[in-house]
């Protein structure tokens, strides 16, 4: 019988209730249960002689109990068990509240270990509910490294400790999935010794090697996901788009401003690519305001010359209509023809220039979109216009391209919307795909996957791909996540700029703050007000936390301006409108939770104060600051924080020591670890092997690894465990 498959409830230690439990982890099976891991360790691994207990310490002791009782407090309604423990140095007490059935079995001159911290108190030493276990048996719960584990209501670390104890020999039947050469040559344990020592460790070095195991497993199934995508990808053909030196001089020309030198390349690497005949899969890497727009756009005025159809898509419907205007705006004097196609909103411009009379008024800042015809046509009649070439560029959300999203009618009864199918286009060349600020692997080779099937009009070709992310990423995290990619990185900002005036304000300055952003105010200019509300739990109180502080605001603070209110609770519309409304100078201030991260873009503004700035990461301050300084005026960005821990401050003080996003992003990763830096879920990683992820090696190694296995068996056929494994990882990141 495979003993690994049994389902845990079957087995008479666990049955039905906790099996139920477990099951709400994932954890059905003993293998499950065996692949359950701490998520710490408590070093009770030093026995300590009672005379040596220090107070404030962690320590083990062992000794022969003296005396036990039990003591109910009337006052307090609670059962104190109060006990003496000897050894040959000294005699320590130990008390546990209401845990009655302790003194049942530490009865005078059993042995027992005890373990936890040590306080003082008038009396003396003590233990206050230590951990603890007759010395006849194994140590599991003191005198070792402790796991814990995870806890969940029902379920404490020190049942899973307890099950798994007895459990732990099955672990001899696991199967490892990684070729045995590879771990040997890495002197990393096999899977069985690696699952021992992670819930049992005898040593920490021990323990380390296993982590650094299961490090490597995550590393190298990352390596083969993304390199299997790479080279199906490149497989694949796609349409050659010519370099037109003269257009894209003259769009260059026509600008308002001079490109930087990072924009420059960029936009060669990416015109370059486009040449070829082979798809293009680059990443452009840039600090928010570096301009990416502009070199999207050329990208997209290169495709759209030739011929081909782009569609660019962005994370909302506010950020897919501001780009829309943005490319409305810069494309304003062409015949190209510009959809937004989004489920709230629908439109297409009607420019009537021919491309050869390509002009741009370096005037426009804010486009009026004048010769813009609004268009709502219902959702067939876009969808005709998308296949049959009349729409040149569509922007929208990732709803564009996913399958199964759009109804169509039936055919038979002409309504009904159980029908579905995905958009099409007559020959799509271009796909960019804006703030990708999610980095799971599987879902890039996902979303690469339905690019791959799209194209309806250039048989066995597939769309170029580029995609943006606003988020600089340190050179390790590249390596890992994005090896199968080519990237440009805009490093540089535009000349213009002023530096952003940054400053960490205690709550004595917060009213001098509030005078400045007055003064700002009164010189026409506007500002945000970010407070944060970050966690999931946290979003059900949202809209009375946003409503609340934007209350306290306009009635105590601001109670002769205008403040918006934008919060995750509104509805695309709702809040497109309060951005489109503040954009319009309707507001002064923009009242703002974290929704208001991505991409936005308002000139006008100048201040942005973060309420409870520690409750952030750097990157994400900084994605927050860059909503400021778009534009030639100088922008101040205040951290307030009531933190006084040198931690918080010294966090926050890069934030005031630097402008690059790049050096930020190093900065928090550093400081948080790559778990915290990329958010675990984001990531499809466990947190064991987060840890490792700064450990360049060891990703280099596994990229080698990997490359070699698929070598030998480009389908894997060869490595069947293996296969399963990576379809298990990556369905596991694909549920997030
Ligand atoms: P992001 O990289 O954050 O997407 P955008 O593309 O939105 O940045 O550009 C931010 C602003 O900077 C826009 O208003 C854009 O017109 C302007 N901009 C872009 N490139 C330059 C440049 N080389 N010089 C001056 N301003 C520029
Ligand atoms: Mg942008």
């Amino acid at each position: 019988m495979d003993f690994l498959k049994m389902k845990l409830e079957k087995l008479p230690r666990i049955g039905m209730k906790y099996g139920a439990i477990l099951k709400k982890l994932n954890i059905e099976t003993v293998e499950d249960f065996l692949l359950h891991f701490p998520f710490r360790y408590e070093d009770y691994s030093e026995r300590i002689l009672i005379e040596n207990l220090a107070a404030g310490e962690t320590a083990t002791v062992m000794g022969e109990v003296v005396q036990s009782k039990l003591v109910r407090t009337w006052k307090k309604k609670m059962m104190i068990t109060e006990c003496f423990v000897s050894d040959e140095t000294g005699t320590v007490r130990a008390v546990w509240f209401n845990q009655p059935y302790v003194s049942d079995s530490l009865t005078a001159g059993k042995g027992v270990r005890l373990a936890g911290k040590v306080s003082q108190d008038t009396k003396g030493m003590f233990f206050s509910n230590p951990a603890w276990e007759l010395s006849s048996r194994t140590p599991t719960n003191t005198g070792r490294l402790v796991p814990i584990y995870p806890e969940t209501e029902g379920l404490t670390s020190k049942w899973i400790r307890w099950q798994m104890q007895n459990m732990i020999k099955y672990a001899d039947a696991l199967i490892d999935p990684i070729p045995e050469n590879i771990l040997k040559g890495l002197h990393l344990p096999i899977l069985s010794e690696a699952v021992k020592s992670l819930h049992f460790p005898k040593t920490l070095k021990e323990f380390e090697l296993a982590q650094k195991r299961f490090a490597f497993q995550q590393m190298f199934l990352v390596q083969l996901a993304t390199q299997r995508v790479k080279i199906s990808w490149d497989k694949q053909n796609a349409v050659s788009i010519a370099f037109n030196e003269t257009l894209t001089k003259y769009f260059v020309e026509s600008l308002p401003f001079t490109l930087t030198d990072a924009q420059r390349k960029a936009a060669f690497q990416i015109l370059k690519d486009l040449e070829k005949p082979l798809p293009m899969n680059r990443l452009l890497n840039g600090d928010v305001g570096s301009g990416k727009t502009i070199v999207a756009a050329m990208a997209c005025l290169s495709a759209i010359n030739a011929g081909f159809q782009v569609s660019i898509m962005a994370p909302t419907e506010v950020l897919a209509k501001q780009h829309y205007l943005t490319l409305c705006g810069l494309f304003k004097n062409s015949e190209i023809k510009i959809a937004l196609f989004t489920n709230s909103y629908r439109e297409i411009n009607n420019f009537q220039f021919p491309i050869s009379n390509f002009q741009i008024n370096p005037n426009v800042e804010n486009p009026k979109l004048k010769n813009t015809k609004k268009i709502r046509d219902s959702r067939d009649d876009f969808l005709e216009k998308l296949k049959s070439g009349e729409i040149n560029l569509v922007i929208g959300t990732h709803a564009l391209i996913q399958k199964d999203i759009h109804p169509v009618k039936s055919p038979t009864n002409g309504r009904g919307a159980k029908q579905f199918n995905r958009v099409k286009f007559k020959n799509l060349a271009l796909i960019i795909i804006d703030e990708q600020h999610r980095f799971g692997v599987a879902q890039r080779a996902f979303l690469q996957q339905q690019i791959a099937d799209i194209n309806d009009g250039l048989p066995g070709k597939i769309p170029h791909l580029l995609t943006m992310t606003a988020t600089p990423i340190p050179r390790t995290l590249t390596l890992a996540f994005f090896g199968n990619l080519d990237i440009s990185v805009l490093d540089e900002m535009p000349k213009n700029r002023k530096p952003i005036v940054t400053e960490i304000i205690l709550p004595s300055k917060r009213k001098d703050i509030y005078d400045f952003v007055r003064s700002e105010i009164s010189k026409g200019h506007q500002a945000f007000i970010i407070f944060p509300l970050v966690e999931e739990s946290e979003k059900l109180t949202e809209l009375k936390a946003a409503t609340q502080e934007h209350e306290r605001l306009s009635r105590e603070i601001f109670p002769d301006l205008k403040l918006g209110l934008l919060h995750g609770k509104l509805k695309a519309s709702e809040k497109e409108q309060v951005m489109a409304d503040f954009k319009d100078k309707k507001y002064n201030i923009l009242v703002a939770t974290s929704v208001v991260e991505v991409g936005i873009d308002i000139p006008n503004a100048t201040v942005i104060v973060i309420e409870d700035a520690e409750r952030f990461g750097l990157s994400q301050l900084h994605q927050f600051r860059g909503r400021v300084g778009r534009s030639d005026k100088q922008s101040y960005c205040f951290l307030f924080t009531g933190s006084k821990t040198v931690k918080a401050k010294s966090r926050l003080g890069a934030m005031e020591k630097t402008s690059s996003g790049f050096a930020i992003a190093e900065e928090d990763l550093k400081l948080r670890g790559p778990g915290e830096f990329l958010g675990t879920r984001q990531s499809g990683l466990p947190d064991i092997a987060m840890e490792h992820l700064s450990n360049v090696k060891l990703i280099e190694i596994a990229h080698d690894y990997a490359e070699q296995t698929l070598q030998n068996s480009p389908d894997l056929a060869d490595y069947p465990l293996l296969q399963k494994e990576l379809g298990k990882f990556q369905s596991n990141v694909h549920l997030e």
